[in-house]
């Protein structure tokens, strides 16, 4: 077999491998709830717009207004508007959400 067409043929195999095993991965993660503890402690939201900014300050104001999971440097994409963040292992939670751990990305 040529070689430029071996090589096509693994780095194809690999990619789709991958794309598997992060659907796979992503099939076994749940979606964080709202009404779940960890989530009632830190004020988490599906939808950051919602967000009691009385109870919770930190999302008040102009500058709170642009807080949302997409952006806090806990948040990792994986696609869909869902990601995984490192403060709650285990759970997707929504790119439009929130919560009162959000850290500014450096
Ligand atoms: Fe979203 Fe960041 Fe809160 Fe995690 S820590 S739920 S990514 S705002």
């Amino acid at each position: 077999m040529p070689t430029n067409r071996r090589r096509f043929i693994l780095q194809t195999t690999a990619g789709a491998l991958t794309g598997l095993a992060s659907s796979a991965a992503l099939a076994t993660e749940t979606h964080l709830a709202e009404d779940e503890p960890i989530a009632v402690a830190l004020g988490y939201k599906i939808d950051a717009t919602q967000v009691d900014t009385a109870t919770y300050p930190k999302r008040a104001g102009a500058q709170g207004a642009q807080q949302f999971c997409r952006n806090c440097s806990l948040y990792r994409d994986r696609g869909n508007d869902v990601g995984t963040c490192s403060a709650i292992p285990g759970k997707l939670v929504a790119g439009p959400g929130w919560c009162n751990a959000w850290v500014p990305k450096l």
